[in-house]
């Protein structure tokens, strides 16, 4: 993304286009998504055509100054001084691009594929291999179709080597990146079964992956896995690693887990060498083997691998977003700092909308590759282009180059402490602050400072699920279909503005909440979108009309109401929902009285009409199909009448989340998208739609206890182990959700990977687990529910009740910590 500079002619010629250059530019940066530009001027957007068409975003990137496009028609847009390449595939021509760019260079590069771990072990072998290289890498795990290219362009002449993943999910997708990377030297990482389905069997996925390190000089792999697939290694040299095979290069013998850290001994050139990983989980060991096997393949000596890898610090790709100090939000990215993930973040940053200031403290950057100059008048640059209010510059570097940054409020501290000493004096209030530093400065500590203490029970959400649970739903509607997303009832438990603000960037068309309140708090964080309230009290129409919320009307009552209200306040044509009773018998007109409503609906001109919409009772559930279809006949009975008076067209709606799927002839103009958002559809099995739940509830274990089995646990004498055992002692009760009907063996945690059942009644607070044969210790994690484990759906089952109570019981104590990649 710097120091990359062709004229848009040369781009032209080389990825082959046609179209005509109608004004001479110099191209640095490649955009594929209109959201996200910076220094348009310098900028290329490439059109491509994913679950949205690139095409209908060429407007918009051209606002934004974006003057180059690469297209597949362009004589229709008709934008001054803007040149249109047109070509067939605008992604080939991104790759082509990329791969031209590569072929400049001649650096050396590592390619890695492999189904887990490809992120974690890029981002470890940088930092294994950043003290004697100048290293470019992906950002993230920018691995994909459209990543590859866009990680690749980044190479600078001053970088010595390049680190690439590149992941596939199908069939003949790797040549493609393999063109691109050109890697010299492979490392292939756990094979499972991730994508599976892409593939008509594993052994085809593997070969598939394998075809990145066609052209390697050298492979370094896993020998106990790849002999399973009887594949055929194409690379000149391999450097084999096993736990199993005394004859491959590195033969781990022996392993032992010693406190957190986990202790290697391996057969290596005739030696006997070790080393210490300071991870003790499965997919970390393997992981740090596998860099192991790595760094001595590159000539690294046991001695200096083992010393590097015992100082390897966790990867986290996870942006956090809390609740923080004085009515503040915070973003914490404390672990790592370039200019990509900078980038990010910042994006990130640029999404909250629910306070007027935001905030960047920000550390040095180090191995950036680039000269300090350069480094920080770009950064200063791109945090100049984000509306950033206050900037706090933390490091020797930023503090002599401030002056080349013109926030309305800045400050500069040497490093972290002096910082934190002048922590009120710089006033944090009502902000967004966004967190970013290289490791090495701790930030940690600023971000302990600055978030609310968030007690030991969680609820984690995460917003990049959340988004793909969208997007599948947004596979699913025809064209033209409009989202309606449900986030009454604190999003159903996961959060207001932050659930929200995503789904505001991703562009659903209207919100829904149940009460006048929740709508009123939407628009205070700084929602615009339309926002439905399907329970509107009429004491709170002023609060209705002052925040523009619009609502449902259900009953003559409410009619009159409204349009009274409307009348004493001169309000005209305000937007309003019609709801229809089909059969549910809750809220909304029979279709009885359809008749009576159009007769007060016609040439009423206090409401507009913006949509009627009604409720379908059971769309999930095949034995009750034909009442069902029953429910669609009277909706369209009913708004046809209602049109037909009305003399113009509303938005028509049917269809909840089971409804999406099962009832798609029942889509019309907009769906009412709820449960499915956060992960669950009953209507279709998980394995079918790839749907994941959004939130993990966990707590921590307060105490240890043994117990002799004549003893009782909890109250009313009410537990009992079978034997002499051990319980643990965890910190959520009934006030924080977990209601009392998990109590007595009927509900079960994970703790230590082992789900063990309760005991004895669940208190208000806390309750107790039987942990009798387990090593577990005071402060160890418990998880109630997750993706991955136990499900939502299966704590519905254990106490007869449906995923929704579960999720919405989780009670407003609990903190709420966000994830975004
Ligand atoms: C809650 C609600 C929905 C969403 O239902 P899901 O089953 O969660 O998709 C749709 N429409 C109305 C009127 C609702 O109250």
């Amino acid at each position: 993304m710097h120091s990359n500079q062709y004229s848009i002619t040369e781009v032209k010629q080389i990825i082959n286009a046609g179209g005509n250059i109608v004004k001479e530019y110099t191209i640095s940066l490649l955009f594929t998504d209109s959201r996200r530009i910076n220094n348009a001027a310098e900028g290329l957007f490439f059109a491509l055509s994913g679950r949205r068409n690139g095409h209908e975003f060429v407007a918009e990137a051209y606002v934004a100054g974006v003057r180059n496009f690469v297209v597949e028609h362009g004589p229709e847009f008709n934008l001054p001084e803007a040149n249109f390449l047109i070509v067939a595939d605008p992604l080939a021509a991104m790759q082509a691009l990329a791969a031209h760019h590569r072929s400049k260079f001649n650096l050396q590069v590592i390619g890695i594929t492999g189904s887990n771990g490809k992120t974690i072990v890029k981002e470890w072998l940088y930092q294994l291999l950043a003290a004697d290289r100048n290293i470019v890498r992906n950002p993230k795990s920018y691995n994909s179709q459209i990543g590859v290219p866009l990680s690749v362009w980044q190479i600078s002449s001053s970088n010595t080597l390049g680190i690439f993943e590149a992941g596939i999910s199908t069939i003949n997708e790797m040549d493609k990146l393999e063109a691109i990377i050109k890697p010299e030297i492979g490392v292939l990482t756990h094979i499972g079964t991730a994508h599976d389905e892409g593939f008509s069997n594993p052994r085809e996925k593997v070969l598939e992956k394998l075809r990145l390190f066609k052209n390697c000089t050298k492979l370094i792999y896993n020998y106990d896995q790849l002999i399973t697939y009887q594949a055929d290694i194409k690379a000149k040299e391999t450097f084999t690693w096993s736990r199993k095979f005394n004859q491959a290069n590195l033969y781990v013998f022996s392993e032992t887990t010693i406190a957190k850290n986990y202790y290697l001994r391996a057969h290596y050139q005739n030696q006997e060498i070790e080393c210490l990983i300071p991870f003790s989980d499965q997919a970390s060991i393997e992981n740090a083997i596998v860099c192991w096997a790595t760094m001595l393949a590159l000539g690294y000596s046991a001695v200096e691998a083992d010393k590097r890898i015992e100082r390897l610090a966790p990867v986290s790709m996870r942006l956090e977003l809390k609740n923080g100090i004085n009515n503040c939000s915070v973003i914490d990215d404390s672990y790592n700092s370039d200019l990509q993930s900078l980038e990010i973040a910042l994006n990130f940053l640029g999404q909250q909308n629910q306070h007027h200031k935001k905030t960047v403290i920000l550390s040095d950057i180090y191995q950036s590759g680039l000269p300090q100059e350069v480094l920080y008048r770009q950064v200063a640059e791109l945090i100049g282009g984000k509306k950033v209010d206050k900037f706090i510059g933390v490091g020797e570097a930023l503090s002599s180059h401030q002056s080349y940054f013109n926030i309305d409020e800045q400050h500069f501290f040497k490093d972290t402490a002096t910082m934190l000493q002048q922590l009120k004096q710089l006033d944090f209030k009502d902000e967004t602050i966004l967190i970013k530093g290289s490791r090495s400065f701790e930030f940690e500590r600023i971000s302990r400072a600055l978030a609310q203490k968030a007690h030991e029970t969680v609820m984690e959400i995460n917003l990049n699920t959340l988004l793909g649970n969208l997007n599948f739903y947004k596979s699913k509607i025809k064209s033209g279909v409009k989202v309606m997303a449900m986030v009454k009832a604190f999003s159903y438990g996961s959060g207001t503005f932050e659930v929200a603000n995503m789904l505001q960037y991703n562009k659903v068309d209207y919100l829904a909440v149940a009460y006048i309140d929740e709508g009123v708090a939407l628009r205070q964080a700084g929602i615009n979108l339309p926002v439905m309230v399907l329970n509107p009290e009429a004491s709170a129409f002023d609060k209705l009309t002052e925040y523009k919320l619009e609502p449902v009307i259900y009953s003559f009552g409410l009619l009159d109401d409204f349009v009274r209200y409307a009348l004493g306040c001169d309000i005209l044509h305000y937007p309003v929902h019609i709801k229809v009773d089909t059969g549910m018998h809750r809220l909304g007109f029979e279709n009885h009285e359809i008749e009576t409503l159009c007769d007060m609906l016609e040439d009423n001109r206090y409401v507009r009409i913006q949509s009627v919409f009604s409720h379908l009772v059971a769309s999930e559930a095949a034995k009750h199909d034909d009442f069902t279809k029953t429910q669609i006949k009277r909706f369209e009975k009913a708004f046809k009448e209602i049109e037909k008076t009305l003399g113009y067209k509303v938005i028509k709606h049917l269809c909840n989340t089971a409804g999406i799927i099962r009832w798609p002839s029942a889509q019309y103009d907009m769906v009412r998208l709820g449960i499915g958002l956060y992960g669950v559809d009953s209507a279709v099995p998980a394995s079918e739609t790839g749907l994941q739940p959004i939130a993990t509830l966990k707590t921590s274990i307060a105490q240890v206890k043994k117990i002799p089995a004549a003893d009782t646990i909890s109250y009313g004498r009410s537990g009992k182990l079978a034997r002499d055992g051990k319980i643990a002692t965890v910190r959520i009760g009934y006030a924080d959700g977990y209601l009392r009907a998990f109590g007595n063996g009927i509900g079960k945690m994970l703790v230590k990977g082992t789900l063990v059942p309760t005991v004895g009644n669940i208190t208000m607070d806390m309750c107790m687990l039987d942990v009798s044969g387990l090593d577990v210790r005071e402060g160890d994690e418990v998880i109630i529910f997750d993706e991955q484990h136990q499900r939502i759906e299966e704590l519905a089952k254990q106490i007869g009740t449906i995923p929704y109570e579960i999720l919405t019981n989780v009670s407003q104590r609990v903190k709420r910590v966000y994830f975004y990649e």
